[in-house]
């Protein structure tokens, strides 16, 4: 089966580094080992995103807005598959982010945007993120956010900016912005499911249910994952992502295909990701 993962990470110094949330682990995931396991896992498209430094906590953020963009571009620049939804960090937005980040919308090198308000503490809805929510819907890309169970290494992330209900303001806030619920909430997946069921321009992402061990059976994930999916009643919605490297690619897709009901697979593993990111 054809796959489109819309949540991965990837290091770009090429080589083992350590996440915050492998904090003791060597891992590696940089771009050979990401292309081999894509191969290995049928997946033919990977959109990953980038943070700030994840695992130093708030104190400590490194990377100003866009977060790695040039980097991460110059990384892929040969690599047709591999696309970039670049972070921003509202506690360092340059005067000129905007203009690049626009010049990389108007030349198509980027797939939109996320954010992640659990370790930057701010809200969806802060005015901080507006422009670049505007700029977002002038070249009609999708904004992604974190929401749900959060780990930064630290103990500094605060769960609370990471509810799903707060995409609901900005979503009628913002009716043209298409907005990506990263992990649907989990575990707020009926709190998620409410927002996605009431919002045209709300999509959720299955990514990051599990780190490092893919369960076999996970009895009330599972039935939270096919309550959100009946509840919503619209497959559309719904687009599938792993958080790799924090799970195997494999393991994690066959965890889903056995959760999602067979009919929806293709739209959900595949069709919605690339009309969504035009791919
Ligand atoms: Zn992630």
């Amino acid at each position: 089966m054809r796959i489109i993962d819309v949540h991965l990470h990837m290091d770009m110094e090429d080589k083992k580094d350590k996440l915050g949330i492998f904090r003791d682990v060597d891992v590696d995931y940089t771009k050979d080992k990401l292309l081999a396991d894509m191969k290995a896992a049928d997946v033919e498209h990977a959109i990953f995103n980038t943070v700030d430094s994840i695992g130093d906590g708030i104190e400590c953020s490194v990377y100003a807005t866009p977060i790695r963009m040039k980097e991460a571009l110059e990384h892929i620049k040969d690599t047709p598959n591999l696309h970039l939804m670049p972070g921003i960090n509202p506690n360092q937005i340059p005067k000129n982010a905007l203009k690049l980040m626009e010049d990389a919308l108007k030349k198509g090198l980027i797939k939109g945007f996320k954010i992640l308000p659990g370790y930057t503490h701010f809200y969806p809805q802060d005015k901080v993120y507006h422009k670049f929510y505007n700029l977002a819907i002038k070249y009609d890309v999708p904004v992604m956010f974190h929401t749900g169970d959060l780990n930064d290494g630290e103990g500094l992330a605060l769960a609370k900016y990471c509810h799903p209900m707060h995409l609901d303001e900005v979503a009628v806030n913002f009716r043209k912005l298409k907005i990506v619920m990263a992990h649907l909430g989990n575990p707020w997946i009926r709190d998620a499911a409410i927002v996605l069921n009431k919002n045209p321009n709300v999509y959720a992402d299955l990514s990051g249910f599990f780190v490092e061990d893919v369960p076999k059976r996970c009895k009330f994930t599972e039935s939270d994952i096919q309550f959100a999916l009946e509840y919503v009643n619209e497959p559309e919605k719904f687009l599938y992502g792993t958080d790799w490297p924090l799970v195997k690619m494999a393991d994690y897709a066959a965890f889903m295909k056995r959760v999602i009901p067979s009919w929806m697979h293709k739209k959900i593993f595949y069709d919605n990701a690339k009309s969504l990111f035009k791919l």
